[in-house]
């Protein structure tokens, strides 16, 4: 699209679309751009609640799973009134009636297929997807006509119309060629003046039916559809002031980077950092958009710009930490050694398209960290083919991001002092991507990612 208009695209989580009031600050923030493109979350905790559901219904216990979907029901409908009493609007009464009208109508659908989960007594990938979008369905729409009543000309947009992708449910990939097309019809829609509001997180796959792309995934959709757009900005509007050198619910000294290139960004989410779904800075990347991370709560605050080439190289930028590790150490048997048995190791990986988190590898074994741990008991099996196997779970992860690279050793020194003796599993550093990997036990997780910080970015 060859766009004459220069398109901001504002992406709003869970947190900002918390209740009524935080409804209110978003569509104030949208107030201050001429041309939004605006994509929401679900409200908070809904698509938690849409997955217990989905688990409740499948396992037979519809009656929770239909008191789930009443809650979601009589909360979204409770947000809209209480909107519509703080913000009169001549339309009050024909907007809470489509708002009624569309809760209802999704909510039946939801009920829908929660019974038939019920009665199947198992839940495909397929409805997985069609119930966890739901959330989104519903506040995209919801916060559309509260603009309405806010004096907006917003307009909402189903995501199934722009976002095409295949058909691997729960994790689908976009197709970027179809979505680029069907981009246009949003800036037709600007140019008369309206602001398109979209629910992030799904999609559209080539059967038909609707699709994830997997979990926090709406920030993901801001960035497909501003790559789409060619948008000047995607604003990743959340709960914290912008990408911090740590999680700052759990290290409260940690502190918000004024720039991060895509390339430490991507890392940071992939190794742990919730505030971005992992694939979200590559169409930014690949059109060079930058991409802000700013706090709804405090929108004077500059937040993070995430960009091609970011300035400054400190000895470490950030720290991520994620629990939920498995190490695998597999051991070569005497008849397998060396270039073979690593070979075999990295094939199985490949066979399964399996991310692993850190490895280490000695000429007759090997370990891995992986964070999968669902088809564990299938690559335990093809790995015993090749070797013994060792499995221990309940680990984590800590990584340090953008180490610079002469300062390796100084790092893992430090790193090493502040544990002060506490077992580590494995530690592992890249030289290419920068980043020093240790696993250890997952109940010392915070404590020890609170002291690493301590050492590398307070002293
Ligand atoms: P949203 O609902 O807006 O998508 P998320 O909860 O997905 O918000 O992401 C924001 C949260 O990400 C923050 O509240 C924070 O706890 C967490 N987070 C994890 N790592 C980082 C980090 N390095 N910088 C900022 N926030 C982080
Ligand atoms: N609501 C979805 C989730 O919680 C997508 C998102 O918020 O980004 O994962
Ligand atoms: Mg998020």
């Amino acid at each position: 699209m060859n766009s004459s208009i220069e398109i901001h695209v504002l992406k709003f989580g869970g947190t900002s679309m918390n209740d009524h009031q935080t409804w209110k600050k978003v569509l104030e923030i949208i107030s201050e751009y001429e041309y939004p493109i605006v994509v929401v979350s679900a409200t908070a905790r809904t698509t938690r609640q849409l997955v217990q559901a989905g688990k409740l219904a499948s396992s037979g216990d519809l009656e929770d799973a239909l008191k789930i979907s009443n809650e979601i029901s009589v909360r979204h409908k409770a947000i809209v009134h209480s909107f519509l009493e703080e913000n009169p609007s001549d339309r009050k009464d024909l907007i809470w009636e489509s708002c009624i009208k569309k809760v209802d109508e999704k909510v039946h659908k939801l009920n829908k297929l929660l019974s038939y989960a019920a009665k199947e007594g198992a839940l495909s990938p397929q409805m997985n997807d069609a119930i966890m979008s739901i959330g989104e369905q519903i506040s995209s729409y919801l916060l559309a006509q509260c603009g309405l009543a806010a004096g907006l000309l917003t307009q909402h947009v189903d995501a199934r119309k722009l976002i095409m992708t295949d058909n691997r449910y729960g994790n689908a990939n976009p197709n970027l060629m179809l979505i680029n097309q069907k981009c246009g019809s949003l800036e037709t829609m600007m140019e008369d003046g309206f602001t398109p509001v979209i629910g992030g997180f799904y999609g559209e796959s080539a059967e038909g039916n609707i699709s994830t792309l997997g979990f926090e995934g709406s920030d993901y959709t801001a960035s497909l559809i501003g790559a789409a757009v060619h948008a000047k900005t995607i604003e990743i509007w959340t709960d914290v002031s912008g990408v911090y050198t740590s999680d700052p619910r759990y290290i409260p000294d940690a502190r918000p980077l004024e720039e991060l290139s895509y390339f430490d960004a991507t890392e940071m989410a992939y190794f742990g950092a919730k505030v971005l779904h992992p694939s979200t800075l590559k169409p930014a990347q690949e059109r060079n958009i930058p991409v802000s991370v700013k706090n709804m709560f405090k929108p004077e605050e500059p937040g993070t710009r995430i960009i091609r080439d970011s300035k400054g190289d400190p000895e470490v930028l950030a720290m991520a930490f994620k629990p939920g590790i498995t190490i695998l150490t597999i051991s070569a048997y005497e008849t397998l050694m060396g270039y073979d048995f690593l070979t075999r190791v990295f094939e199985v990986l490949k066979k399964y398209r399996l991310p692993v988190d850190a490895v280490n590898t000695t000429e007759a074994s090997v370990t891995i960290a992986l964070s999968n741990s669902e088809i564990l008991d299938r690559i335990s099996n093809d790995f015993i083919e090749i070797g013994t196997v060792q499995i221990i779970s309940d680990k984590g992860l800590i990584s340090l991001i953008g180490c610079r690279i002469s300062e390796a050793a100084e790092i893992s020194k430090k790193v090493l002092n502040s544990l002060n003796g506490q077992s580590i599993d494995l530690i592992s550093f890249s030289k290419e991507k920068r980043i020093l990997n240790l696993v250890l036990d997952e109940d010392k997780l915070v404590e020890s990612a609170q002291k690493i910080h301590e050492k590398i970015f307070n002293t």
